[in-house]
């Protein structure tokens, strides 16, 4: 299937950036890819915080370059403070969203329940969720891995064919994050594997899944060349225009 797959490198710039910053990345990787052979093979994308969704979007658009949000409320509208919908992400012209993203889980107590009901919100927007999944240290030492993975799957599979082919997976091992240990190719794949086959469970096996955690210029080629992994979830490395730029080039 390996060939049938468009990659797909994703930017996760979590909260850092300011416009100024901002302004100079976005348009150093729209000229970069603009000048690369990359686009043909690969689709790219930046998901921003919230308040510089417009800004990505005045810089990105008419470009080979996608943008999006990083997180998504599972109401339309209404009495909750803090919340951003689907629709006012498509407003600003979001292909992605992300969602789970294991610091939301952690940090923000997100469920695999609701990170379902995220993805479903995302899809009702006409939005491509980025479902987040990824065990953490302790649960690999005891041999949980899959096993989280599967639970974590469990409700994104239960919304349907229909649903589930329309998103993008990404496996982040929450131990590889931000920490400069990748998985090795061996380690990701044998999850990825595992992820393939629970999508081809819901006739899904032509999803993208994504590898994240410290991928690096250095290391994409080599992740990307497993037969599982159809490209990245980047956090650091996408704050450098060349680093990204490299990345999305291994692709
Ligand atoms: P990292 O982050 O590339 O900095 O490890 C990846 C992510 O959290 O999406």
């Amino acid at each position: 299937t390996k060939q049938n797959i468009r990659r797909l490198v994703l930017g996760n710039w979590k909260m850092h950036g300011s416009l100024a910053a901002n302004g100079q990345l976005l348009s150093a990787i729209r000229s970069g890819w603009n000048q690369s052979s990359g686009a043909a093979a690969c689709d790219v994308g930046v998901c921003v915080p919230f308040p510089y969704l417009a800004q990505a979007e005045s810089a990105l658009t008419d470009s080979d370059i996608a943008w999006g949000a990083q997180d998504i409320s599972v109401h339309q509208q209404g009495a909750y403070t803090g919340e951003v919908s689907g629709a006012m992400l498509s407003e600003f012209g979001c292909r992605y969203v992300l969602a789970g993203h294991s610091e939301r889980r952690s940090l923000h107590g997100e469920t695999s329940r609701l990170v379902a009901d995220k993805a479903k919100a995302a899809l009702a927007a006409g939005l491509t969720p980025v479902v987040c999944v990824g065990e953490t240290l302790a649960e690999r030492e005891a041999g949980r891995t899959l096993a989280v993975i599967d639970e974590q799957l469990e409700p994104v599979l239960a919304l349907g064919r229909e649903a589930v082919a329309a998103m993008v997976i990404a496996y982040e091992p929450v131990w590889a994050i931000g920490t400069g240990k990748t998985a090795s190719p061996g380690q990701a794949q044998e999850v990825h594997a595992a992820i393939r086959a629970a999508l081809r469970g819901v006739d899904c096996a032509g999803v993208r899944v994504l590898y994240g955690g410290s991928v690096k210029a250095a290391n994409a080629a080599e992740l990307f060349a497993m037969p599982d992994i159809d490209g990245g979830l980047i956090g650091g490395a996408s704050l450098v225009a060349e680093d990204f730029l490299r990345i999305a080039e291994a692709g």
